[in-house]
């Protein structure tokens, strides 16, 4: 045996060993004691800065076996939990426990994925990944793509791939400027916040955005969507990217795919979906229609983080010809002496998308995949979706809720006490105020979490089960713990009136 450099990182075999196991026992109670944990630490940001400590940096190292136990207790002692069974906000879903041996394993390697001799297996892991996400949800598998770190940079990555592929070709070199016509991007009202930020961040700036009004059931109004595309190019607007939505975040609506793949046609526009949260739910064959006219899609962003249960992040962009990306991303500085990407050439992610040195994310989605196959992600997307319509049914039943919408795995619901003075838009305005008040005590009392959303005006509490661990009782003892604290918030509103 060749003796080993002394030094201060490294931890010998037998230490390794011992600190892993504990740390996977204290993971593994954490996993089966979940459910009876707070959904959430009731302490505010002030007593947990005062359990952390003000410590200064350390000068001197401590030992690795003591900081990986005080720290497991410090997370699993004040933590938000989304695996809980009783966490239903915003779009977060419980992390697969495979995923989390796949992120354990995948930083042993340390693969870095920008570029294949970096990373030979990763790599080969990575796009069969991207294949096989392309055959789940459905579409042809020669739509290549790249794992990126969630929803944002996945249409991120898709915008820029859009705007190459059709603003003249000099916009690489000349930039916007020197694009005579302004290029357009059309999307719904309800789509997600990503597309100011990639308007900004590419520099089309704000304005460069047709939000789209949405019709009654909050799909893009697609007839308002061709006349705004007529009437920008009356005035020489370049339109250059549709967006469709394949679940929007707030209701889970999917846009008319099908119409929108028709439109973008006609106007020779790019289409792309943005199906963060809902374009999991192909895979669900009674669903199938919903989802009419993705495979025209040019672009696709999903996110396994959501959907999938993978432990963040992981997002990924297919397109259904991956030569846009590397016509957007790839450039060949001298330092890298990686041969092109060409049939038979080596595929460097690096000039697939916006990162060059890449963590091993696929890993945790690829294994995700295997371990329960396309029929067992439809079974639990499936029973997701049947314990939300429960949610809404249950509303329905209870004098005190009112049920709202339900799509997917969203339901929406007010709470409304038995008896409300005010009549009328007071009414309204004072419902608002209940349920906004009651979302907040909810997101903090522990007991359960769900987030927000606005319909029609009206102020809704939203639960999205995208997760594994819920159950019907679950549901069951939520319901009850909304209505217990809407009453204690509407005598406390009243109290507060006189
Ligand atoms: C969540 C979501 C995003 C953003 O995804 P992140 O993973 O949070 O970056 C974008 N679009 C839709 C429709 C989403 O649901």
């Amino acid at each position: 045996m060749t003796k080993k450099r002394e030094n201060s990182i490294e931890i010998n075999k037998t230490e390794f060993q011992k600190i892993g196991y504990q740390l996977i026992d204290t993971i593994s109670d954490f996993f089966d004691e979940i459910s009876e944990k707070p959904v959430t630490t009731t302490k505010s940001p002030k007593e947990l800065q005062k359990i952390l400590g003000n410590l200064s940096l350390p000068e001197n190292g401590l030992p690795a076996e003591e900081l990986i136990s005080s720290t497991s207790k410090l997370l699993f002692d004040h933590s938000l939990f989304n695996g809980h069974p009783k966490f239903f906000g915003f779009i977060t879903s419980s992390g697969a426990p495979i995923g989390v041996l796949a992120d354990l394993l995948a930083s042993s390697v340390n693969a870095n994925v920008g570029g294949q001799i970096l990373s030979p297996m990763a790599t080969e892991i990575e796009k069969q990944t991207t294949r096989w996400l392309a055959e789940f949800i459905g579409v042809s598998p020669n739509y290549g793509g790249i794992l990126v770190s969630g929803g944002n940079m996945a249409n991120f990555t898709a915008f820029l791939a859009a705007r190459t592929a059709k603003a003249p070709k000099s916009i690489k070199e000349e930039g916007l400027s020197n694009a005579s016509n302004q290029l357009i991007a059309y999307c719904s009202k309800s789509t997600h916040t990503w597309i100011d930020k990639a308007a900004i961040l590419f520099g089309h700036g704000a304005n460069s955005i047709r939000w789209i009004p949405t019709d009654a059931s909050n799909k893009m109004d697609n007839h308002i969507l061709e006349q705004t595309i007529k009437d920008d190019l009356e005035l020489g607007h370049q339109p250059f990217m549709v967006v469709g939505t394949a679940g929007d975040v707030s209701t889970g609506v999917i846009d008319d795919l099908e119409t929108i793949a028709n439109i973008c046609k006609t106007y020779d526009l790019w289409f792309h979906i943005d199906g963060a949260y809902g374009i999991p739910a192909a895979v669900i064959p009674e669903l199938k229609d919903l989802f009419i006219g993705i495979k025209e899609a040019d672009s696709i962003a999903l996110d396994p983080h959501k959907w999938l249960y993978s432990p963040l992040e992981a997002g990924c962009t297919l397109v259904k010809n991956p030569k846009h990306l590397i016509d957007t991303y790839s450039s060949h500085p001298e330092y890298y002496n990686f041969s092109l990407t060409e049939e038979g050439g080596s595929l460097n992610y690096f000039e697939y998308g916006l990162q060059n040195s890449r963590g091993f994310r696929a890993l945790k989605v690829w294994l995700a995949l295997q371990q329960i196959g396309s029929n067992g992600y439809a079974k639990l997307l499936r029973e997701d979706i049947d314990l939300s319509k429960y949610f809404f049914e249950l509303a329905e039943k209870h004098e005190e809720l009112e049920p709202i919408t339900q799509n997917l795995s969203i339901t929406t619901l007010r709470y409304i006490p038995t008896s409300v003075e005010e009549k009328g838009e007071k009414k309204e305005a004072y419902l608002n105020t209940l349920n906004e008040a009651l979302v907040d005590v909810l997101q903090k009392g522990g007991e359960m979490f769900l987030s927000n959303a606005i319909v029609q005006k009206k102020y809704c509490l939203r639960t999205c089960i995208v997760n594994f661990r819920t159950t019907k009782k679950d549901i069951l003892s939520c319901i009850e713990i909304i209505v217990k604290e809407g009453r204690k918030m509407h005598i406390e509103l009243l109290d507060k009136q006189q």
